[in-house]
């Protein structure tokens, strides 16, 4: 069923950047609809690394990824921004008066002047092992079978654990979660890692005091019933195969990222982003905002903060677009009472 929309903004993306462009436009009275195939607010804090801490975050100095989600979702409250979760963006098209309508799967049409594509790398998909079968241990529940990110590390307590890979985040799970696993080995193709040196040296400290094991091997074979994980077959680098016990499997062989529908949109890309001008963070079809990881730009950070920024500069831009008869004044959250009104706290 088609449900038709007008607003000010939509807003392609919940993730940090897309939350809190939320804030920045609702401060200058503009209202967002904001659309997500993930069905949560977050987008990579929440999806990848939840539990994880994030210390380069201005003014907190230490804050988890679902935290830091959190505290943006309250601090946009009052603005009361609408949520289509579950929704792929698939199409933009331009109206005769100027807009722009965003439509979605879901039959959501969003007619809006600003659109704000907050696509961070777009929609992602773990990259599933070569281990024939694995897709029947899939989405077998909580803290059991195949897991290729950890939504709850409460689940996986007192669990035989089994984490493969050498990145990053095989190797910071496998330090986060030696101390609630009942076993937590982990399995390389190779004796080096890619991940940063001091998670691999907390990782050998970890193996040298018996608390995690490490082989270099590869997983050849998932064992069970559909759903109920017992065990794997392992190859050493030897070819030498044996069995091991493990009631969860975490695989962490990197995402695939797919820009998906976005990359039909008409917009112009350079390598999968969206090229902006730092003044406004704009894309090259007026109208038609890029902020947070989507961009492009000379000397870009990939960091939650510089998104921050653009999402600042991205709605001063917008409210000329959206309110072309009304001028901006600039104004201080602290000093100015026509904020604290908005933010209801005067
Ligand atoms: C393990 C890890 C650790 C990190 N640590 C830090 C750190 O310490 N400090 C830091 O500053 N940054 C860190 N980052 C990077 C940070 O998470 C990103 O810079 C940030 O998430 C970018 O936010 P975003 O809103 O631009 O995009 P994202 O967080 O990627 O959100 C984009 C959202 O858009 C949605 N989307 C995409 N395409 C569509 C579509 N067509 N339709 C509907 N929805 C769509 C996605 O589902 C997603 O939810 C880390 C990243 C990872 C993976």
């Amino acid at each position: 069923m088609t449900q038709a929309i007008e607003t000010d903004v939509a807003i392609i993306g919940a993730g940090p950047i897309g939350l809190f462009a939320v804030f920045e436009l609702g401060l200058l009275d503009l209202k967002c609809h904001l659309v997500d195939i993930l069905d949560r607010p977050g987008g990579q804090c929440t999806e990848l690394y939840p539990e994880k801490p994030i210390y380069d975050i201005p003014g907190l100095p230490l804050v988890t990824g679902q935290e830091l989600v959190n505290r943006l979702l309250e601090q946009i409250k009052p603005f009361d921004p609408q949520f289509h979760f579950g929704e792929m963006a698939t199409s933009l098209e331009k109206l005769a008066d100027g807009r722009w309508k965003l439509k979605t799967d879901a039959g959501t049409e969003i007619t809006a002047p600003v659109i704000v594509v907050a696509a961070g790398a777009g929609s992602f998909q773990p990259k599933r092992p070569p281990v024939p079968g694995i897709e029947k241990f899939e989405n077998a529940g909580d803290g059991v079978g195949v897991h290729y990110a950890v939504r709850k590390m409460e689940t996986f307590r007192g669990k035989n654990i089994l984490i493969a890979g050498g990145g990053d985040s095989a190797l910071d799970w496998v330090i986060n979660l030696a101390p609630l696993a009942k076993s937590m080995t982990l399995v390389h193709h190779r004796d080096g890692f890619r991940a940063a040196q001091h998670s691999v040296n907390q990782m050998r400290e970890l193996e040298k005091e018996g608390k995690v094991k490490f082989h270099v091997a590869s997983v050849k074979q998932v064992h069970g019933e559909p759903g109920k994980l017992t065990g794997v077959t392992l190859a050493g680098a030897d070819k030498n195969e044996w069995h091991h016990e493990a009631d969860v499997f975490l695989p962490f062989f990197g995402l695939t990222i797919k820009l998906g529908p976005i990359a039909e949109f008409g917009i112009n890309l350079h390598e999968n982003l969206i090229p902006v001008d730092t003044a406004r963070f704009e894309s090259q079809t007026p109208g038609i905002f890029a902020i947070g990881d989507i961009n492009s730009y000379t000397g870009k950070l990939k960091l939650i903060l510089s998104g921050f920024h653009e999402a600042a500069l991205m709605a001063q831009a917008a409210f000329h677009i959206c309110k072309p008869n009304e001028k901006l004044r600039f104004q201080y959250t602290t000093s100015s009472s026509n904020l604290q009104k908005k933010l209801g706290v005067s």
